[in-house]
């Protein structure tokens, strides 16, 4: 499948909020979005009139960004959002955090979101004891996430583990010793630690 494979500090940049795409440089003064404040690009630092459109249209692209979904795949979520019970914006938000690579990251195996599905495409991850490679794979409760026995001692989840400062999501159940993490319940929206306004994306889909 097609991925971004440019800068990812220009996401950022060009949604003016840090993404926390990189991991622990992320957390420093390395930070691209701290150095300029300005979106990338030669017309960066034009003022642009903030109209409604294109202050959904940022808030859908940070949202696919933030869980690095491709446009296709973020619109297949959003019809299965409005086909659930419930606030649409909530349910896309729900079924973003249960991708298993989401899932992965939340748990503290990987430092980015990249980093897991990565993880996950190799093999590494298994759901109930059983490998699972499809990072889009939906979680639900009472599944146990894991990391296969022979990829346990590998240096990335050490590297990852010691690395993790980010807060635990209650929806989660992690045992950093086992190197598991059991979904306790339906992920909430509000633990994402990018403020994503779900309504403007519901209200970019309804035009
Ligand atoms: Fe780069 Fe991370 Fe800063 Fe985003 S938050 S600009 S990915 S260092």
């Amino acid at each position: 499948m097609a991925r971004h494979t440019g800068s990812v500090c220009k996401q950022c940049r060009r949604e003016r909020t840090k993404l926390f795409l990189k991991g622990d440089r992320c957390l420093t003064d390395r930070c691209s979005v701290e150095r300029r404040t300005y979106p990338p690009g030669e017309h960066g630092r034009r003022r642009v009139k903030e109209t409604d459109y294109l202050m959904q249209l940022r808030e859908k692209q940070k949202a696919r960004r933030v869980y690095g979904v491709l446009e296709k795949q973020f619109r297949a979520y959003y019809r299965q959002a409005i086909r659930e019970k419930g606030r649409t914006g909530e349910n896309l938000i729900r079924i973003l955090e249960s991708r298993l690579d989401n899932v992965v990251y939340r748990s503290g195996f990987a430092v980015s979101r990249k980093q897991a599905r990565q993880l996950v495409s190799h093999g590494h991850i298994t759901v109930n004891e059983k490998k699972v490679d499809i990072a889009s794979y939906q979680v639900k409760p009472g599944e146990v996430i894991g990391v296969k026995a022979r990829s346990r001692e590998s240096a990335v989840f050490k590297a990852a583990l010691e690395s993790f400062q980010r807060e635990q999501v209650p929806w989660l159940e992690v045992d950093r010793k086992k190197l598991t993490a059991t979904v306790v319940e339906r992920p909430a929206g509000t633990s994402i630690d990018v403020p994503i306004r779900d309504e403007m994306i519901v209200e970019l889909y309804s035009r």
